[in-house]
Formats: structure tokens, sequence, C-alpha cells
């Protein structure tokens, strides 16, 4: 067994839509020893997500008692009525297993974290421009108008935090912010 293991913490934040899954889910398959962490939500599944995997889908109810438990590290009511949450035993999990734990999280989750973690990594990756990410969230296809418009009004809040984490990451071109972000967090995980 080896003792030495030193557990990172790598958060990733965005605005809705300027892609952070697709390179979090890049850089999992490209870097071994990460371990995404599995956050708790109370939306609707959608179609290709798998339960466990994307998400815990679990209930309001579910989620209320785990607050009372205090088993969340962050949670947030990130879009009206729907709770996010990361769960502490995310982080102890897969450090016991000797995995880094990486976060695709919002941006206000993202800021608490690094608070209470200041030794990990924060990345903030933004879109080209606000006209892109409507674009792309259209494309997405995963919304109504309605939860559309409320992920475009949060986004152009969410752009103001940017300079908040410890690195900007624009993702223009896919493949080149796959590469930069695989870069950034094997240079991290040599620290
Ligand atoms: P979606 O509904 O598109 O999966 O996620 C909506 C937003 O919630 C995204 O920005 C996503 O990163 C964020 N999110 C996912 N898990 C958590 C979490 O545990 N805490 C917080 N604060 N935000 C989360």
């Amino acid at each position: 067994m080896c003792s030495n293991f030193q557990g990172k913490l790598i958060i990733i934040s965005a605005p809705s839509g300027a892609g952070k899954s697709t390179l979090v889910q890049h850089v999992i398959q490209e870097i071994p020893s990460l371990a995404f962490s599995v956050s708790c939500t109370t939306r609707a599944k959608r179609e290709y997500e798998v339960d466990g995997e994307h998400y815990h889908f679990i209930s309001i109810e579910e989620f209320q008692e785990k607050i009372r438990q205090n088993a969340f590290i962050e949670w947030e009511q990130v879009y009206e009525g729907l709770y996010y949450g990361t769960l502490k035993s995310e982080i102890s999990e897969h450090f016991a297993q000797q995995k880094h734990v990486i976060f695709d999280i919002d941006v206000q989750g993202g800021i608490n974290i690094k608070k209470q973690h200041p030794e990990a990594l924060s990345i903030f990756i933004s879109p080209p421009s606000i006209e892109e990410l409507e674009r792309r969230l259209i494309n997405r296809n995963t919304e109504n108008e309605e939860t559309l418009q409320k992920r475009i009004s949060k986004a152009e809040t969410e752009m103001q935090f940017a300079s908040s984490f410890d690195y900007i990451l624009v993702n223009d071109t896919l493949v080149e912010a796959q590469k930069s972000l695989k870069i950034k967090l094997l240079q991290f995980l040599q620290t």
C-alpha cells in the first residue's frame, strides 16, 4: 500500500453551455488517477444520463435530509427549485482509493469549495462569447424556452466571476481546449 498519496482537488466551473462537462469527461478518460465527484441533484434525469454516474438523482425530501445530516461540502439551489450538492463522502471515498477528485460544478459552488480548500486548483471554462454560449445551449436541445432563458441570464452573471479562479480556459476549439486542460491538470498533479 502506497502511503504517501496526496489527494488533490480540481474544480472546474463554467456557465451552463460553456462545454465543461465534455471537457471534464475527456480528462477523466485521459488521466486515470482522476475520479469524478458525482453530485446530488433534484432535477429530472436526462435520457442519456445514468443515476450514480452523472448524478445521484434524489427527491427534494432526500436532499433536505442530507442537508440536515451535514453531508454536503456545499449545496445550492442552482436554478429556481432545483438543488445541487457535493457530498463530503465523494472526497474521502476517492482519496481512500488513491484518486484525485475533479468537480464539475457551477461558479458559486466552485468558489465555495475553493474557500474551504484553498489548495485546490480552480479553473473557469469560458465560452468565446455569450452569443456563442447561447447558440451552444440552443443546439444542445436539453432545455425548454423558460429554462434556456434562466441559464442564459445566469451565465451572464457568472462570467463576472471568472477572475476569482486560478486559471481561465477559453473553450473556443474543443480539441485545443481539451489539450490545454489536460496539460494544466498534469502539471498540477505533478507538483
Ligand atoms: P446541469 O443541470 O446542466 O447538469 O447542471 C447545472 C449546473 O449545476 C452546472 O453548472 C453544473 O456544473 C452545476 N452543478 C452540478 N453539480 C453541482 C454541485 O454539486 N453543486 C453546485 N453548486 N453546482 C453543481
